[in-house]
């Protein structure tokens, strides 16, 4: 084998739920084209392009060459085309280079958990237009015809201003689920966090990538308006997630994060955060107005809350509780976490 060094990027998110299932990450496209959501670090100052045809296949292809020659050090090993200890360290005295590869550890960590999952990144790959997302994808299976389940993040104006027709050959080609960032279905706070889209906007992206085809996962921010419009978020975030119905409803609790203008604003005292109790009096009335059909989860430790017993009032399993039939149990648990006296978190960035 010669020595080789495997260019291909790999960007540096994916939800959470995506890194338990070692997924594949595939750069599509890099950053996030939108960039203004005042809450968000993640890619800020950092410029959005899209990649090429040629640059997502060629990174592929330098994916492919990476498993294949574990597979064939595992051979030549006796082990079978198994990722083993031996393997690895066989592999790493011909390319050297690979201990210093940003994305080798992630694709040895997805062959050794079976292949079975990959995750599209940057912040919206629907961007891309639909013909060329179409071939990245059907490469993408090609080459690696273990995966299972393709998913991505995606904004729900984008999916808005796509055509039904491409959004379902977009699914046909292979993409299964979409991570949204809904944060509030509340009309004046998605202003003021320059989310750069309505709750119309909301509900028809999220309602087109359903009738699409799509597995939807929705994500909302409880406690993101503060205390002053903690009542109109809690009911417009579940009128909204109500008229979509998405497969997963994820909660992740606001947190003003430095560097941001929204952490300016909390510093300067014009936005004022919900104590424990605050925010989860927020999550009973959200709850409380919620009617669908999904999973509610809280994988996340920003759902940090206890009860007297000292155990989490809600547990962080990526399958969360599934509606109506969990609904009272949810509105139980907030029940328990109300009666005891919760103690406020502080982070480090506050
Ligand atoms: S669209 Fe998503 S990734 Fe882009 S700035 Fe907003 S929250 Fe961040």
């Amino acid at each position: 084998m010669m020595s080789r060094d495997y260019p291909f990027e790999t960007g540096v998110y994916r939800p959470p739920s995506e890194g338990g299932s070692a997924s594949l990450l595939v750069r599509f496209t890099r950053n996030c084209p939108w960039n203004h959501c005042t809450f968000c670090t993640m890619y800020k100052g950092k410029k959005f392009n899209l990649r090429s045809l040629e640059e997502i296949k060629s990174d592929i292809n330098a994916m492919a060459n990476l498993m294949s020659d574990l597979q064939a050090e595992s051979k030549a090993l006796g082990h079978g085309g198994l990722v083993t200890r031996e393997a690895i360290l066989a592999l790493l005295e011909k390319a050297p280079g690979l201990n210093y590869h940003p994305g080798a550890d992630m694709l040895i960590q997805w062959m050794a958990a079976g292949g079975k999952t990959a995750f599209l990144q940057d912040g919206n790959s629907m961007i891309m237009p639909p013909q060329d997302f179409i071939e990245a994808l059907t490469y993408l299976k090609q080459t690696f015809p273990s995966i299972e389940r393709i998913t991505t993040y995606a904004r729900a104006r984008t999916l808005a201003q796509r055509s039904l027709g491409d959004l379902k050959a977009i699914r046909a080609a292979g993409l299964d689920r979409l991570h949204l960032g809904l944060e509030t279905g509340d009309d004046a706070l998605l202003k003021q966090i320059k989310k750069g889209v309505t709750a119309d906007g909301l509900i028809e992206g999220g309602r087109k990538a359903m009738e699409a085809g799509f597995q939807v996962s929705e994500y909302w921010m409880p406690g993101l308006g503060g205390k002053a419009m903690t009542d109109q978020h809690a009911e417009n975030t579940a009128r909204v997630l109500s008229e979509i119905n998405p497969h997963y409803i994820r909660s992740r609790p606001f947190r003003p994060a430095r560097g941001t203008s929204m952490y300016d604003q909390f510093k300067q005292g014009q936005i004022i955060m919900l104590d424990p109790r605050e925010q989860l009096l927020e999550l009973r009335r959200m709850i409380q107005n919620l009617n669908v059909t999904s999973k509610v989860c809280f994988d996340h430790m920003g759902n940090y809350w206890r009860t007297a017993s000292g155990d989490l009032v809600f547990h962080h399993g990526y399958e969360g509780y599934q509606f109506p039939d969990e609904k009272q149990k949810v509105l139980d648990r907030i029940e328990l976490g109300l009666a005891f006296k919760q103690e406020v978190v502080r982070f480090r960035h506050m």
